[in-house]
C-alpha cells in the first residue's frame, strides 16, 4: 500500500485523482491527431492496456476538427493537450475531460495580452464544460520571463516558480480543480522540482513524470529512479512514463507505469538504481502528433545503437521528433537532433552544425561524438 500525502481531490471525467485515490496511469497519442484511423486505433490499445487519462495533441483547427471527430468513437477520459495554440480549448473542452497546458507556450499567440488573462479564458472554459485543468511545466520550454530571472546552470527554480506563480492564480480566482507537473529529461532535477514545489504547496495533486526519459529500458529506469524517490514520501497522484517506442507498442507506457507502481507498493524498491553521471546519457522525446517523419523513432534506436562505442562517457546526446520543440530541448545536450519531414538537424553544445538526410546523419554524429571525446581527452 503506497501512503500518500492528502492532496485535493480533482475529478477528471469519471477518474479521481489526489486525496488517497489510486494513482492514475496516463498516456499521450503519438499518431498524427489527423490521421483519426491511426489516432483512434493507439487510443484503443492504450485504453486496453488500461491508461485511466490519454492524452491528445492539438495544434490548430484541423487537429481540432480530427479530436472532436476521434471523441465520437471513444468513452476513454481525454485530455488535450493545447501546445502553443491556447485559444483550441474553446472548440475542444465540449469534447474532452481536461486541458492541458504550458505556462511557457501561453506567450506565442497575442503576445501581448498577461498571461493571467490567458489563463482565466481557459478556467471559464474549463468550469463551462466541465475540465479539469493540468498546468504541465517542462523544463524544454519554461516560461522566459521566471528563465530570465535565475542564472542559466539553475534550471529548477524557474520551473518551480513558474508552476506555483500558475497555482497561486488559479486559487485567486477560485479555480482549484487543478494538478501541476514539474517535467525534466534528468531524473534528479524532476525530483527536485517536484519536492521543492511539494514542500509549498503540499494539498495540490501532482502528475509525476520524466520527459524525454528515451526508449526502454533506460528510459524506464530514468523515470523509476523519480517515482521511487517521490511516491516513496507520498507525493504523486498522476503518472506517465514517457518513452519513445513505435506506434503498435505505445501502450508498454502503461504496463512500465503499472509495474513501477506495484514495485513500490509492494517494497520492492531498487534503491540500486541510480543515474551513473560519467555513462553516456540518451535522451529521446516520446513523439507526439508533431513528428513530421515517422522515421524519428528508428532514428532514435539507431542512435542508441550507433553511439554504444562512446558508453562510458559523460555525454549527453538528445534526439526530439519536431522542429517546434526540438530545437529548444536540445539545447543543454552536447548533442542534439531534431527531426523534420526530410532533414535531421545536428547541434553541438549549442551551435548548429546543420541539416543532413536521413541516411546521413548517423556517419556525422558519429563524427561528431568522436571529436568530443577526442578533444576531452587531450
Ligand atoms: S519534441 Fe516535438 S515530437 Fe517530441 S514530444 Fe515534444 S513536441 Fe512532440
Amino acid at each position: 500500500m503506497i501512503k500518500r500525502n492528502p492532496t485535493r481531490e480533482v475529478r477528471i471525467g469519471r477518474i479521481l485523482i489526489g486525496n488517497g485515490n489510486p494513482i492514475a496511469i496516463q498516456s499521450m497519442c503519438a499518431t498524427p491527431t489527423t490521421n483519426i484511423e491511426a489516432t483512434l486505433k493507439q487510443l484503443k490499445s492504450l485504453d486496453e492496456a488500461g491508461a485511466d487519462i490519454i492524452r491528445v495533441a492539438a495544434d490548430n483547427k484541423k487537429d481540432a476538427q480530427a479530436l472532436i471527430e476521434i471523441r465520437q468513437h471513444t468513452d476513454a477520459v481525454l485530455s488535450v493537450d493545447l501546445q502553443e495554440n491556447y485559444r483550441l480549448a474553446e472548440i475542444l473542452a465540449p469534447h474532452v475531460d481536461k486541458i492541458r497546458y504550458n505556462p511557457g507556450h501561453l506567450y506565442h499567440h497575442e503576445r501581448k495580452k498577461p498571461w493571467k488573462q490567458k489563463v482565466q479564458y481557459l478556467v471559464d472554459i474549463a468550469e463551462k464544460h466541465d475540465c479539469a485543468i493540468r498546468v504541465g511545466v517542462n523544463a524544454g520550454s519554461v516560461d522566459p520571463e521566471q528563465m530570465g530571472k535565475y542564472p542559466r546552470e539553475d534550471s529548477v527554480t524557474p520551473m518551480v516558480d513558474s508552476a506555483l506563480e500558475h497555482s497561486q492564480w488559479l486559487d485567486d480566482i477560485g479555480f482549484t480543480r487543478y494538478c501541476v507537473s514539474l517535467k525534466d529529461s534528468d531524473p534528479r532535477k524532476t525530483v527536485d522540482a517536484y519536492l521543492k514545489f511539494s514542500e509549498v504547496r503540499p494539498e495540490i495533486p501532482l502528475h509525476l513524470g520524466v520527459t524525454e526519459a528515451g526508449m526502454p529500458p533506460e528510459g524506464i529506469e530514468k523515470t523509476r529512479i523519480a517515482f521511487e524517490k517521490l511516491i516513496g514520501r507520498g507525493i504523486g497522484d498522476t503518472v506517465r512514463v514517457s518513452l519513445t517506442l513505435p506506434h503498435e507498442d505505445k501502450h508498454q507506457e502503461i504496463a512500465a507505469g503499472r509495474q513501477i507502481l506495484k514495485d513500490i507498493s509492494e517494497g520492492r524498491v531498487r534503491t540500486v538504481v541510480h543515474f551513473d553521471e560519467n555513462k553516456l546519457n540518451l535522451i529521446s522525446c516520446p513523439s507526439c502528433s508533431r513528428v513530421e517523419n515517422e522515421a524519428f523513432i528508428d532514428l532514435a534506436q539507431q542512435v542508441k545503437v550507433r553511439t554504444k562505442f562512446a558508453e562510458d562517457h559523460a555525454l549527453t546526446i538528445a534526439v526530439m521528433g519536431c522542429r517546434v520543440n526540438g530545437p529548444g530541448e536540445t539545447d543543454d545536450a552536447d548533442l542534439g537532433l531534431w527531426c523534420g519531414p526530410n532533414y535531421v538537424n545536428l547541434k553541438k553544445r549549442g551551435e548548429k552544425i546543420g541539416a543532413f538526410k536521413y541516411d546521413e546523419i548517423l556517419d556525422r554524429l558519429d563524427t561528431e561524438l568522436t571529436s568530443l571525446i577526442e578533444t576531452a581527452q587531450l
